[in-house]
């Protein structure tokens, strides 16, 4: 089935159109010589603005341009784009992109855009006009990457206008993402996929790239078979994410005020992942009455809720999202902050997956399993209702692994990675075991008193009965058959019916008990048992935490100064990206923010330092950002490095270094009477980056009519909302103004208004 919106006469027209017309336009823009650098560390700080490369990308890049066949295996958020996006700036040609996920397509095309780098996509979403134009600009040799959808790659149509790009601009990669998809072997298997092998029959001197997170030894063989890579250099990063934080909770009958602390805790956003959608719902209202910002997400939404959720989800205007497992696969949100398993997920390979969407972008994120005892009846109970033996014995072995790591006592990490054939020494310093290692308990009396019991009440009975007649339950059941009498009945009051479990469960996994899997689950003693019960075998029991929270160190005043710029600079990014309709993420990353709160750059020779800030980036947001932190700075009582502001009287503002010649030519037209509108147009450019300029024009002393651009009516009420509440951020001056005023009138006035008082 094709989801596109127009016909195949239609397809064709618009490609032939293209290319006669683009065949002009090539001729009038030969392609752009690739830019060069000094190192690869240049270029990447150049147009992405970070420092240096994480673990493999820098050999896989080096490769990439030495024109070799690649496999790339990394885990989630170990920077598998960029393996392919540097290249494709540093090599003449285009890279073509084949990505099964347009959501994920259109969400990495938009933060390449965001860094000024020409990008585009053509999957079903994109109408036939638009086709057209995107189509246009490949062939004029300006677009560095191109995202298809793997179905469009062998429409008749694309092939010859695949033809084409060749011909005249050259193709410098194929960049396979997700090629997992390719294996009938692996959990994603997507039959377009098998004919991306044409693609190396078709032009065998294009290198390939096939990347994927997930691949076990029969996918990997899969992956270089089906897509005839030739010799490929293959890497395998670690599957260990160290920026991860795991921790297993116990889920007791507190479980939800533990999970509404931790969130009220824990800043930035959470997903949270429930057993079914009934209590992703449940949850979902909880949350909600207790005042949370959280969403559903689950199968039974329509697509349009869904959609809904999701993009609020990822924009920032909700923090958690409630899910099942149905959400989060294609969700390229970096800067999830913590991933709960609120039930216990089916096996350990999904665990990894849907835990691994925290913290995409490298920075200390948690992952909290709760886990109860509870739980794995249910997941016992689904196991049963399928029909096919076969699958309930995997099924059954995938709960045995689930539970072992939640019980487990070693590093979470060694038994996660051992679990996909990974060694890892142990003592990870980054999870719930080897930071606080759990006490081994003597339980030896506990554990006589519950198997004498189990022999008192003839074996004949389950463990939650066995566990009431030792706490002196008054239940029917219990009278009726006389248990009240026994001597074993309340002597078990002194702990809670939780901890009985803890031990039960405990004596079952030690192999001190036995329990019937005829469906009825009921304990038996063993040989084991009676030695307890003969005082030969002492029993020791690994107690759950019962702490809730990770330790919290003392925090000194400029940390906290740190967090209260942190919470600052966030807004300001959300209000950007609202401005802009993107996610808060493609403006700048956590990390990015998180530096800056650290570092409190004050100019923009220091903002071009952080992490994130690329050449692009520094021309569109620094001014804003820097004259944030500078507020806050003032209000804070940090003393300003720059000269520029705060002595009495204060000098005219420098020229700020950034207003270049660009914004100059802006300002050219738009003395010349043209609106933000045209010039953006003629200069092809968003509007928000002509205001931009025009901002950044004003407050570094330009005096620019504005009053074309803002009415003086609202003008005045504009400056009197700013002098209400100051002008550090836009947001509370909208709020004072209220909805029918706009951001950017906002920000032209705010400059003048900066700029003039300045002058004083
Ligand atoms: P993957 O596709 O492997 O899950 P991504 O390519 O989405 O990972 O990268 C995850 C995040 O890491 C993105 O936000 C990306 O911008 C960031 N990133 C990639 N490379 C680097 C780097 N060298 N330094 C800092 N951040 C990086
Ligand atoms: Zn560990």
């Amino acid at each position: 089935m094709t989801l596109n919106l127009f016909s195949e006469s239609e397809i064709a027209s618009e490609f032939q159109t293209d290319s006669q017309s683009a065949s002009q336009s090539a001729i009038a823009h030969s392609p752009q010589p690739a830019p060069s650098f000094d190192s690869l560390e240049a270029a990447l700080k150049h147009f992405f603005g970070y420092d240096r490369f994480r673990p493999g990308q820098k050999e896989i890049i080096e490769a990439a341009i030495a024109n070799q066949d690649q496999l790339v295996i990394m885990p989630t958020g170990g920077g598998k784009s960029m393996c392919f996006q540097l290249p494709a700036l540093l090599k003449p040609g285009l890279m073509i992109v084949v990505s099964p996920l347009i959501a994920l397509m259109q969400d990495q095309v938009q933060a390449l855009q965001d860094n000024g780098i020409n990008a585009t996509f053509l999957n079903s979403t994109v109408g036939s006009l638009e086709v057209r134009r995107r189509a246009e600009q490949i062939l004029s040799g300006h677009t560095k990457l191109l995202y298809v959808a793997p179905e469009r790659l062998f429409s008749e149509q694309f092939i010859v206008f695949l033809e084409q790009v060749q011909a005249r601009i050259g193709i410098s990669t194929f960049a396979i993402d997700e090629a997992h998809c390719v294996s009938e072997w692996g959990h994603d298997f997507r039959p377009e996929y098998r004919q991306l092998r044409e693609l190396r029959d078709r032009y065998p001197e294009v290198p390939l790239m096939a990347l994927t997170a997930t691949a076990t030894e029969r996918v990997r063989r899969d992956i270089q078979q089906q897509l005839c890579l030739c010799d490929p250099r293959v890497h395998i990063a670690s599957f260990n994410r160290q920026n991860l934080y795991y921790e297993v909770r116990p889920k007791q009958k507190r479980a939800y005020e533990d999970l509404r602390q931790m969130i009220r805790q824990e800043q930035g956003s959470g997903i949270i992942y429930c057993l079914s959608r009934k209590k992703v719902d449940e949850l979902t209202f909880r949350l909600q009455s207790d005042g949370i910002s959280a969403l559903a997400y689950h199968a039974g939404l329509t697509d349009k809720q869904r959609s809904q959720n999701q993009t609020r989800f990822i924009r920032d205007d909700a923090r958690i999202m409630v899910a099942t497992i149905a959400f989060g696969m294609g969700i390229n949100k970096p800067d999830v902050r913590f991933v709960v398993h609120y039930d216990l997920p089916r096996n350990l390979e999904g665990y990894y997956q849907e835990s691994g969407r925290a913290g995409r972008d490298g920075e200390p994120s948690q992952c909290i399993l709760f886990f109860s005892y509870g739980d794995i009846k249910t997941v016992e109970f689904l196991i049963d209702q399928k029909p096919d033996p076969n699958e309930q014995q995997i099924a059954k072995q995938q709960l045995r692994q689930v539970i072992d790591y939640a019980e487990g006592m070693d590093c979470r990490r060694s038994i996660q990675l051992g679990y996909f054939g990974e060694r890892f020494p142990g003592n990870c310093g980054n999870c719930d075991n080897c930071l606080r290692p759990k006490d081994l308990e003597d339980w030896t009396v506990e554990a006589q008193k519950f198997l004498s019991c189990v022999a008192r009440c003839k074996e004949r009975f389950g463990m939650k009965y066995v566990i009431d007649v030792l706490r002196g339950s008054k239940d029917k059941r219990i009278l009726a058959n006389r248990h009240h009498e026994l001597t074993t009945y309340g002597i078990g009051r002194d702990h809670s019916a939780d901890d009985w479990r803890v031990l039960g469960r405990s004596l079952l996994h030690q192999g001190l008990l036995e329990e019937t899997t005829d469906g009825y689950s009921v304990l038996r003693l063993n040989d084991l048992s009676w030695e307890v019960l003969r005082k030969q075998r002492p029993v020791q029991v690994a107690l759950p935490h019962r702490t809730t929270s990770q330790q919290t160190e003392e925090t000194p005043i400029n940390r906290a100064q740190a967090e209260m710029l942190f919470d600052r600079l966030r807004s300001l990014r959300k209000t950007i990206a609202d401005e802009q309709s993107v996610p808060p993420y493609v403006v700048f990353a956590d990390s990015s923010l998180k530096s800056m709160s650290q570092q409190q750059p004050q100019t923009l020779e220091e903002f071009a330092q952080i992490s994130g800030v690329g050449s692009h980036k520094l021309a569109q947001y620094g001014i804003r950002f820097t004259q944030d932190i500078r507020a806050f700075c003032i209000e804070q009582g940090i003393p300003l490095r720059d000269r520029s502001i705060g002595e009495a009287p204060p000098p005219p503002p420098p020229r700020e270094p950034n207003v270049t010649s660009t914004h100059f030519f802006t300002l050219d037209l738009y003395q010349q009477g043209h609106s933000p509108e045209q010039i953006a147009e003629m200069r092809n450019l968003r509007v928000s980056t002509v205001i931009d300029h025009l901002t950044a024009l004003l407050e570094s002393g330009r005096d620019i009519d504005i009053s074309n651009l803002v009415d003086p009516e609202r003008r005045s009420q504009i400056e009197a909302a700013i002098e209400r509440v100051g002008a550090a951020a836009l947001k509370p001056i909208r709020e004072q103004l209220g909805e029918e005023f706009g951001y950017t009138e906002i920000r032209l006035v705010r400059a003048l208004w900066r700029m003039r008082s300045m002058e004083v």
